[in-house]
């Protein structure tokens, strides 16, 4: 399975740029899609799961091997899409007063399986896949945020789909429901095609087999983690720093962090080389590589800017004044 997107661009009737010429090609396995808020994850993840127009660009998914066509077209062949597509969005209602199995067995029966027994069969198995065999006959609205989403992974699979996207699943979930969510994800990754999309670095460096990093509707690197993690190797510096001598390393350097410790401020800096006396060499991480590319991207923001200012300069120039 493949899913490609090609040239994707959105602009909202506002003027906002949500998204800027973005390609990506997503394997099967779990992709994580990282960037701020704001980035233009929610959009490009309403896109792909057809609840909202480009302006333009393409998307197929498709098989990989040879003569297999060029496979769905996302844009135009809606219903096909739904048809393999499980979509968890950031906000989703349920009923409170019905319990688990209950609302899926429900979903079930909108989804066309109408003989009981394979129902049955079905709803076992989400609930025994997403670990709520147990809180089965629970109320909705009595679960945790945490079962909450596994729930919506449960509707989302009911379909038996290929390709699952899964919008922010894991903000305001607590550490333990977050792996126990993630590792879920990861699972179904062996046979489909999960897009996790998310704001928290942690959420994709262990699981994901590739990222994409998003800011400003643009894709700054599309890269397997590990791979971005390693090409970091002996470029990042460590240093603790007195509190008023963070401008002069911040002026100086490309600080990529500062964090605080223990009331001392620990800054890294993307360095070749040791940049001074007392900044020692640290470990790459993922935080590192997304912090990076955050910044290359403001670096060149700034650049155009700087451009654009000094060919519209005449403009604001002083009246008269130009030769
Ligand atoms: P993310 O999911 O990464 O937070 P979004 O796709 O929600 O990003 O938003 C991308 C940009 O588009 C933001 O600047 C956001 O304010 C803007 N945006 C999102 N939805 C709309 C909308 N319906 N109308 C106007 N602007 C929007």
């Amino acid at each position: 399975m493949l899913l490609r997107i090609e040239n994707l661009s959105k602009t909202y009737p506002n003027g906002t740029r949500a998204l800027d010429d973005v390609s990506l090609a997503i394997p099967q396995g779990m992709f994580g899609l990282l960037g701020p808020n704001g980035a233009g994850k929610s959009t490009l993840m309403r896109i792909l799961a057809t609840l909202q127009e480009p302006d333009a660009g393409s998307a197929f998914l498709g098989e990989l091997s040879p003569g297999a066509g060029q496979g769905i077209d996302v844009l135009r062949d809606k219903e096909a899409l739904r048809r393999t597509l499980g979509y968890l969005p950031q906000e989703f209602g349920v009923y409170p007063k019905v319990s688990a199995e209950d609302l899926l067995d429900h979903f079930a029966v909108l989804k066309g399986i109408t003989g009981r027994d394979e129902r049955r069969r079905l709803v076992d198995a989400l609930l025994e896949q997403t670990n709520l065999q147990r809180d089965r006959g629970k109320q909705l609205g009595g679960f945790s945020g945490g079962m909450r989403q596994r729930f919506g992974i449960a509707v989302a699979l009911l379909g038996n789909p290929r390709l699952i996207i899964v919008d922010e699943p894991t903000a305001g979930l607590d550490p333990e429901e977050r792996v126990r969510f993630l590792n879920l994800l990861a699972e179904l990754g062996q046979n489909s095609i999960v897009i996790l999309s998310t704001h928290i670095v942690d959420d994709v460096s262990e699981l994901c087999s590739r990222v994409a990093i998003i800011d400003r509707g643009r894709i700054r690197l599309e890269d397997d983690p590990q791979a971005a993690v390693t090409r970091m190797q002996g470029r990042i510096w460590r240093r603790v720093v007195a509190r008023d001598e963070l401008p002069r390393h911040q002026e100086r350097y490309a600080v990529l962090s500062t964090k605080l410790l223990a009331g001392r401020t620990v800054v890294r800096v993307l360095a070749p080389e040791r940049p001074e006396a007392g900044y020692e060499p640290a470990e790459p991480g993922l935080e590192d590589v997304y912090f990076a590319a955050m910044r290359e991207t403001h670096a060149a923001d700034a650049a155009l800017f700087a451009a654009d200012a000094k060919a519209a300069a005449p403009a604001f120039g002083p009246a008269g004044g130009a030769a």
